[in-house]
């Protein structure tokens, strides 16, 4: 699929460039906002010549450096003006961080007017306008039939008529969530809209999607925006500034702001007489609160330089996105299933045919979708993620500050997402289908330095993972097999995870291990939190959590602590602390502890260890500010925590067995039933339930999948278990995943009970020996065990205590190595 149409050179010149710039990325696709991260080497090394051949002193005194900062600084302030084509004696340019700053900027004039300010916004604005409406003394949202109407001659809004104060309206030159494009026509229109009713009218364009990969024309400065904002990032990738262009007309509302600091005021009198005189030469001036970020400012001129040479013109990036986002467009919605149905529902329109409200402006290079199944199911975003992930991909998926435009492509009714919320949806949780509805929306979004081969891999990733006739059947015994015909199985292996994340402590062959109902004994009590943010750190962003070792030693009564990574400073070899809870180690009342700990998002009260030899041990070792904590059993309050695992729908499961089951639990005031046990199940720092276990002949069929496509066999430390039975004679894959249809175990001469498949992620990539991350065994096993979209290997389980207590080993429940292995005993 080449030479259709796109422009090659441009193709290959990108290709060339990535090639060389970023050799270390070479496999990475980046497919979020405009990918027109620059920040490469031709960049850096421009702008590195540029800091160590020049000095650039703080503005605003007399000295060399600080005259050459500030020339160095208007220079690009106008050559930034003229890549707009706006004339600087009708547009100034301010200088913001970001371009949140700048509508934040403009909110703060309209806010300080004597009469207030009413205000219309558009339905595909970005969450940073929306904001705008909490200041406003009324406010409308419009769709594009409302704004035709408004701008045809009706106003429908009873509280905006007849109003002396000022009116802004905004909207995006292109949405952020769909790439959606609206007129830039449209600010003028509004202006005069009111003109009749003599009513004050601005209008604020927010460019910052639109500008990353299109000319924005602001040579007519009768027509022009009042305010238009933009970030930089998303042109260049680099500096981290925004911008805030005022077109000249408009810069008296300005006046209302109340607010001025150091280097927009000329003169301030304080104590016994206020007074002040904002600065009144310049506009920027009496806008650009502070010291200017001098240096992202002049890299600016770097930017330009290096985005002029490979990418010429913004036309050509233009061009060239179009050409890709069409070519992506097209791959994707052609796909079906099998069945005829469509793999990718798609939001945006596609960029080069179509016509919006009216006008020929095509849509941005944004290609906003969901996935579905052949039935018409939803793919969870988290889920598409995890994969996504995993094979380099870097796309935004979710709401994207795009409340509006969300909701309309989604058609969420307010009550709808109200609902949601109260359910505990919220940005970015894992439970993202709700009420048989997406709640976000998957965005690949393309820019200049994005190339055909991207768009290529990306839809033969699609195909490859998302047709169903490209997925084998899940795999899960079809027939629940009869517990007798299972072959004899026994315990292979119990392993415990003193801190949360980090490496296993195996437990010996001979030495019976305590299970208690919150899980095995000593199985994540720790954890390591991180000293600034109180979040536990967990392996999925720290592989080397791997690689610190924890031993149990009742011996010595303590928990004794290795690393055996690789090293930037030196550190002790070991370090202990006791077993038992001593409190004096501890910082002082939890009560007055400022801060509270997380662990998957749920808030916990866990006690920090103040030891500075061991919490600079474990910073040490990670590279991470971090402490040890613990959360010792038998909490209350935030220091109780409950298992959240459940049957999934794929499981059948043997009701014969599990009624007859006694379920008690300790600590518990009421008897539970069976749909709501699992529910309040005692955890500790175990992510979802007291006891993982796996079965030896599933990780057997999967290893045989991994091998036959040449890959390598996975050790089943991947999966963190803390039991691994097997049957005791090998070659038992006809038993694979018979622990999907299991309802509970005796183990020795303990019960259990199972709670549901354990969802899997991308940590059971992580080479629990060298801490290495590789794709498998996910991608296998999304290929062969997703089912609703989540991937499955494991099953939670929990202990059953014995009604009975009269005998040791009901009053002292332990398992060992080797135990016999009974599955639904009746
Ligand atoms: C990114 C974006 C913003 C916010 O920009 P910041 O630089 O993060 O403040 C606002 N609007 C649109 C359309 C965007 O794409």
């Amino acid at each position: 699929m080449t030479g259709d149409g796109g422009n090659m050179a441009y193709n290959s010149r990108i290709e060339g460039f990535r090639q060389n710039e970023f050799p270390m990325l070479r496999d990475e696709v980046y497919l979020d906002h405009a990918g027109t991260t620059l920040y490469a080497k031709s960049l850096v090394d421009k702008f590195a010549a540029d800091m160590t051949s020049n000095l650039f002193g703080n503005p605003h005194s007399a000295s060399f450096s600080s005259q050459t900062s500030t020339s160095r600084i208007e220079d690009v302030r106008l050559r930034v003006l003229q890549f707009f084509n706006a004339d600087p004696s009708e547009f100034d340019l301010v200088f913001v961080s970001n371009a949140t700053a700048g509508i934040k900027l403009v909110t703060e004039a309209f806010r300080g007017h004597a009469l207030g300010f009413d205000y219309l916004y558009h339905q595909a604005c970005h969450t940073s306008l929306i904001g705008v409406r909490e200041e406003a003394t009324h406010n409308h949202c419009l769709d594009n039939a409302g704004v035709d109407s408004w701008l045809g001659g009706t106003n429908p809004f009873t509280d905006l008529s007849h109003h002396d104060s000022p009116l802004l309206v905004a909207y995006p030159a292109q949405s952020n969530m769909d790439g959606s494009r609206f007129p830039l026509e449209w600010a003028d229109q509004f202006r005069r809209s009111q003109a009749a009713s003599h009513r004050p009218t601005f209008t604020l364009l927010d460019a910052a999607a639109f500008v990353a990969t299109s000319p924005l024309d602001l040579s007519n400065s009768e027509t022009a925006p009042d305010f238009t904002v933009l970030s930089f990032y998303k042109m260049f990738g680099f500096p981290d500034l925004g911008g805030l262009i005022v077109r000249r007309q408009a810069a008296p509302i300005f006046r209302s702001r109340k607010y001025f600091g150091g280097g927009t005021v000329d003169m301030v009198v304080c104590l016994r007489e206020q007074w002040h005189a904002p600065k009144s030469q310049a506009l920027h001036e009496s806008l650009e609160d502070g010291t200017l970020p001098i240096h992202s400012i002049i890299a600016l001129d770097s930017a330009l330089d290096v985005h002029r040479r490979l990418f010429i013109s913004m036309k050509d990036v233009s061009s060239h996105t179009s050409f890709l986002s069409q070519r992506l467009y097209d791959g994707l919605a052609t796909l079906k299933h099998s069945n005829g149905q469509p793999v990718c529902l798609i939001y945006s329109q596609p960029s080069l045919t179509s016509k919006q409200v009216g006008t020929p402006l095509g849509n941005g290079p944004v290609v906003s979708f969901n996935l579905q199944n052949h039935l018409g199911g939803w793919i969870s975003l988290v889920e598409f993620e995890k994969l996504a992930v995993l094979k380099k991909f870097h796309v935004r998926t979710g709401g994207l500050c795009n409340p509006g435009g969300i909701a309309n492509a989604l058609n969420l009714a307010p009550w709808e997402m109200k609902r949601n919320f109260s359910a505990g949806f919220r940005c970015g949780t894992d439970n993202d289908i709700m009420s048989g509805k997406p709640t976000g929306v998957i965005r690949v979004s393309l820019g200049g330095m994005s190339t055909i081969s991207d768009v290529d891999r990306f839809i033969a990733f699609i195909i490859e993972f998302y047709l169903t006739e490209n997925i084998p059947e899940f795999i899960s015994p079809a027939l629940v097999p009869d517990p007798p015909s299972l072959p004899n199985m026994s315990v292979k292996g119990i392993t415990v995870f003193p801190i949360k994340s980090c490496g296993g402590f195996h437990i010996p062959t001979g030495v019976a291990w305590e299970v208690r109902a919150e899980g095995l004994a000593w199985d994540r009590e720790w954890c390591l939190v991180h000293r600034g943010t109180g979040q536990a750190l967990s392996q999925k962003r720290h592989p080397r959590m791997a690689l610190i070792r924890p031993v149990i030693d009742f011996s010595k009564g303590q928990l004794r602590v290795s690393y055996f990574g690789p090293l930037l400073q030196k550190i002790l070899p070991e370090v202990a602390v006791p077993l038992s809870a001593n409190p004096s180690l501890f910082q002082a009342s939890m009560t007055s502890n400022p801060m509270a700990s997380r662990v998957c998002g749920e808030e916990i009260s866990a006690q920090i260890y103040t030891s500075r030899e061991v919490n600079d041990f474990f910073t040490a070792a990670l590279g991470v500010p971090c402490a040890l904590a613990r959360f010792p059993p038998g909490g209350l309050g935030n220091s109780m925590r409950h298992a959240k695992a459940h049957l999934q729908k794929h499981q059948k499961v043997n009701r014969r067995s599990q009624c007859m089951i006694p379920c008690q639990f300790p600590g518990m005031d009421t008897p539970p039933d069976s749909d709501s046990e699992s529910e309040r199940q005692r955890i500790l720092l175990s992510n979802e339930s007291p006891i993982l276990a796996i079965n030896l002949s599933s990780l057997e069929a999967l290893n045989r999948l991994l091998t036959e496509q040449g890959g390598k066999a996975v050790s089943p430390e991947v999966f963190r278990a803390n039991i691994v039975v097997g049957p005791l004679t090998a070659g038992s894959q006809r038993f694979a995943y018979s622990e999907d249809h299991w309802s509970s175990l005796r183990i020795g001469q303990q019960d259990f009970k199972m709670l549901g498949s354990c969802r899997r992620c991308h940590m059971i990539c992580i080479d629990q020996e060298t801490a290495e991350k590789n794709e498998e065994p996910f991608v296998t096993l999304s290929k062969t065990r997703r089912f609703d979209g989540k991937v499955f290997f494991g099953t939670h389980m929990c202990h059953l205590p014995s009604p009975n207590t009269s005998t040791k080993e009901t009053q002292f429940p332990t398992i060992s190595v080797g135990d016999k292995v009974l599955v639904d005993p009746v």
